[in-house]
């Protein structure tokens, strides 16, 4: 039985027409053989991750890429980003996004980034907040990468919903966190935060190396700015739902709790920093590899979203050709094994907005049985002519598993 299925997601990969490319969107400007292979192979169509014009977040992209409707089953991204980061988050548990920041004396916020403070440094910072001591609620906090960190808040009568602290915004008064319904969880909750936030300040403040940063001439990171506050997903896992085993290959932290939330197996490739400086050749040997023991490997892929941020149409240009490239050897043997792949994105993110907006993705679904159509071209504008014409993100799931036989017949 070949019912194997790699899914590659290529983050905020599809773009717009844009001047820098002569007019051309960066799929349509790059030499990538490769996707186009996988194109040719494929039936090909476009897809609206959430709805027609409407901008997705990766969360709830990535919900809706595998099958649970982010409408029913967002719960905050900061349970992702706690799961991506390795803490073992409970039901019951608020989990939020948490940046170290500098704020001077009147409180307000001048760097929400803490001079870009190492991952070194974050480390022993984050290492003095263990001790702080809450009423009646345990808190975990851990630094991530340079700036960035995850706190949990554990204890009875928790809610997700209070406000964001970091506003993302500088010169402005750092904000308490507020209810943002009127129930007790909420208001409690808020509370607590406040507490924590205040608790830590103090810590941060009081600190050997924050004094040695201002001594350097550097900003000292003197508060932490939580946000995107939320909660376990309560959802079946893959392998109740389909009846397959995944496994998920991704650098950043976020694409790895929301795989972890719903079941998949994480696999740790070394050097897979969801940065441009990644390991993909890792990353691509890794998911080869993994197709030996799971139903479903998703491949994550950050760097076409970062380049878009950073609003670099010809840099995002190379970087699609250097994700096609490097994916050659896995699509040689997808075609030889006669196994499906999806090769898509979880937005669009226009390198000349350099932010999330509402256009339909391309799309490609290879397998040794699919309807392949005239399609030869992996870009917006080519793929828009194919077989799949126009999908949501949420029927993907469900094609994929049609092909594999896992969908159960509706009526006799
Ligand atoms: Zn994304
Ligand atoms: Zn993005």
């Amino acid at each position: 039985m070949n019912m194997k299925t790699v899914l590659i997601v290529c983050d905020g990969m599809a773009d717009r027409p844009t001047r820098a490319l002569k007019g051309l969107t960066p799929l349509q400007a790059a030499h990538v053989p490769t996707f186009d292979r996988i194109a040719s192979l494929s039936e090909c169509g476009i897809m609206d991750l959430i709805s027609p014009g409407q901008p997705p977040g990766s969360d709830t992209a990535h919900l809706a890429i595998f099958g649970y409707d982010p409408e029913k089953y967002y719960s905050g991204r900061g349970a992702y980003e706690a799961l991506g980061a390795g803490i073992d988050l409970k039901p019951g548990d608020v989990a939020f996004r948490c940046n170290f920041a500098t704020v001077n004396e009147e409180g307000v916020i001048i760097d929400r980034r803490a001079g870009r403070i190492s991952s070194e440094e974050a480390k022993i910072l984050a290492e003095a907040l263990k001790d702080i001591e809450l009423e009646d609620v345990k808190s975990i906090f851990i630094s991530t990468t340079e700036h960035r960190g995850v706190l949990v808040l554990r204890g009875e009568k928790l809610s997700r919903m209070v406000s964001d602290v970091d506003l993302h915004k500088t010169g402005v008064k750092i904000e308490k966190p507020i209810p943002l319904d009127s129930s007790e969880e909420a208001k409690r909750t808020a509370k607590i935060l406040e507490e924590f936030i205040t608790k830590a300040k103090k810590v941060l403040e009081e600190h050997e190396l924050n004094k040695e940063r201002v001594a350097r001439g550097l900003r000292p990171a003197n508060i932490l700015l939580p946000r995107g506050a939320g909660t376990m997903p309560n959802v079946k896992n893959i392998e109740e739902v389909w009846g397959i085993k995944g496994a998920a290959i991704a650098g950043g932290a976020l694409y790895k709790g929301v795989a972890k939330a719903l079941g998949f197996k994480l696999i740790n490739v070394p050097g897979a920093t969801g940065g441009l400086d990644t390991n993909l050749k890792g990353k691509v040997d890794y998911t080869i590899n993994a197709l030996k023991e799971y139903d479903l490997v998703f491949l994550h892929i950050k760097a076409t979203d970062t380049v878009s941020h950073d609003k670099d149409p010809v840099k995002k240009k190379e970087v699609v050709e250097w994700i096609s490239r490097e994916l050659t050897p896995l699509i040689d043997l997808v075609e030889d094994r006669g196994y499906y792949l999806v090769l898509t994105a979880d937005h669009t993110t226009p390198s000349e907005v350099g932010d999330h907006r509402g256009d339909p993705v391309p799309i490609a679904i290879m397998g040794p049985d699919v309807r392949r159509d005239s399609v030869e071209r992996f870009d917006e504008i080519s793929c828009a002519k194919g077989g799949l014409n126009r999908i949501r993100g949420i029927d993907l799931m469900k094609i994929l598993m049609n092909y594999l036989g896992k969908v159960p017949l509706f009526g006799e």
